[in-house]
């Protein structure tokens, strides 16, 4: 039975009321007056049902569809302004004993092993901090032999350790395999940003074939990891499903279901959402499941998302191209990768045997993202802010829901995006991106603030480093 409270994967995703519910979409999508009511509710800008939602992304009419991705822009800008925040994920470690069809590290695959020793995370995260990166997403395979939680624990000390010349990384989110309440603690006490962790499919039949072997092949256990990272005090929780998988619009209804249920259960909806498309890899043909997404479709899935859950985060990695990303931004996405390297050790040098987990699509410098993003009129933003401040799990969320969040967002872009220019850009992208902060700081409405700011990008011309708000 559907409870969006229940503790137990199979309530609160329930199978029974994700059939429903595509069948209610079905029979409604070509009711107008029904979808231009959700269009209307939806303009509330204060979310929708999964229900709700799984009929406007059924909907094929076109003047509607259109209507879906105004929507979608139009919260995007009021939740998130033109800022993007950057980030690189690290990948540790890619022994693994869980046997993921869709994933080169599965146990039984012949790619290179590699896992990285502290003198080595300490150069990947210097390579890192040279390009200007403050913001992590830390990767490791499931092996509790080659990657025990102490491993990964011992990580982030190195990674939070060494400071480059003006580099830092100030916030490391964690994406590793579900684990137990106890080192869910562990993690929370290294001072860890989100826990993040992709729930790859929510068809249990399909997830357990795709998972035919290794602890992750539970279902139950690795759809209420988020519940336990909750316990273990982690409120800022990051979801994902791997389109192409499966069925789309079950995957759709099942991730809306699984923000609904964390919402219900910890009064903190999910703090961001990744929208991954499988992509070739090592013995990887994304053919070989359900099928492509087109980009058309994938879009529509992003907007819907947008527009269903307007106070989370949406993340877009390098797997997608320039093309896709540009029109995802738009849309709704908050967050983007660049110059991801998803091999382990790829920032200090391309290892001779490739242990990359998959092909990346977008393989442009850091520098060339960040002038991309700034001749579209976008702020880069390296903004690590909020979990330092303690602005975390319902109260991150308060802020973000009455908006009052863009009060330190644009700001904060503005001079992390100074210390950028000043420290790892190249010509052309600083003159832009000093015409852009002159720009934007007229944008700021409160003088106080904005007087503030212009004292602080000063003394970060000056050299000095780390200003928040
Ligand atoms: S997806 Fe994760 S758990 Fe599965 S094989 Fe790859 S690294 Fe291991
Ligand atoms: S102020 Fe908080 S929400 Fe805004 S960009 Fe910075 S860390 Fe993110």
């Amino acid at each position: 039975m559907y409870d969006p409270k229940s503790v137990k994967a199979e309530e609160f995703i329930s199978h029974e009321e994700i059939l429903n519910t595509l069948e209610y979409a079905n029979s409604v999508k070509d009711d107008m007056a029904v979808v231009d009511s959700i269009l209307e509710k939806a303009r509330d800008a204060k979310g929708l049902s999964h229900r709700e939602a799984s009929v406007l992304l059924a909907c094929e009419n076109q003047d509607k569809v259109n209507q879906i991705f105004d929507l979608a822009f139009q919260i995007k800008q009021q939740f998130y302004g033109n800022r993007i925040v950057l980030f690189a994920p690290l990948y540790l470690s890619n022994y693994c004993i869980n046997g993921c069809l869709y994933c080169p590290y599965h146990r039984n695959s012949d790619i290179a092993r590699k896992k990285l020793t502290q003198d080595e995370i300490r150069a990947e995260t210097i390579a890192l901090q040279n390009m200007g990166h403050k913001r992590l997403a830390v990767e490791s395979g499931e092996d509790p032999v080659n990657n025990p939680i102490e491993y990964i624990l011992e990580s982030l000390d190195t990674i939070y350790s060494v400071k480059h010349k003006n580099g830092a990384i100030r916030r490391v989110n964690v994406n590793i395999a579900a684990t137990t309440v106890e080192n869910y603690r562990k993690l929370h006490d290294a001072g860890i940003g989100t826990y993040i962790l992709f729930q790859e499919t929510y068809d249990k039949a399909g997830y357990e074939q795709l998972h035919p072997t290794g602890p992750k092949h539970n279902y139950a256990y690795h759809t209420e990891a988020m519940d336990r990272a909750m316990q273990g005090d982690i409120d800022d929780v990051g979801l994902g499903v791997l389109f192409g998988l499966e069925n789309y619009r079950y995957e759709f209804a099942g991730l809306m279901m699984h923000a609904e249920h964390l919402e219900a259960a910890f009064g903190v909806g999910p703090h961001t959402i990744s929208v991954p498309r499988v992509k070739p890899a090592h013995g990887v043909d994304p053919l070989s499941f359900d099928g492509g997404i087109s980009d058309e479709l994938f879009a529509k899935l992003a907007a819907c998302i947008r527009i269903a859950v307007p106070y989370t985060g949406m993340i877009i990695s390098t797997r997608e191209g320039k093309g896709v990303r540009e029109k995802l931004l738009r849309l709704g996405v908050s967050q983007i990768s660049g110059a991801s390297r998803t091999s382990v050790g790829g920032y200090v040098e391309a290892s001779e045997e490739d242990t990359r987990q998959f092909e990346v699509s977008d393989t442009r410098t850091l520098d060339e993202v960040i002038k991309w993003l700034i001749d579209m009129n976008y702020v880069p933003s390296f903004c690590t802010a909020c979990y330092r401040a303690g602005r975390t799990g319902d109260r991150f969320m308060e802020l973000c829901k009455s908006k009052q969040i863009l009060n330190c967002c644009h700001p904060n872009a503005l001079m992390t995006l100074k210390e950028y220019l000043m420290d790892y850009a190249g010509a052309e992208t600083s003159e832009a991106g000093e015409k852009l902060i002159e720009k934007e700081l007229d944008t700021i409405p409160k003088e106080k603030i904005r007087n503030l700011v212009r004292k602080n990008l000063a003394n970060i011309q000056n050299g000095q480093r780390d200003f928040r708000l």
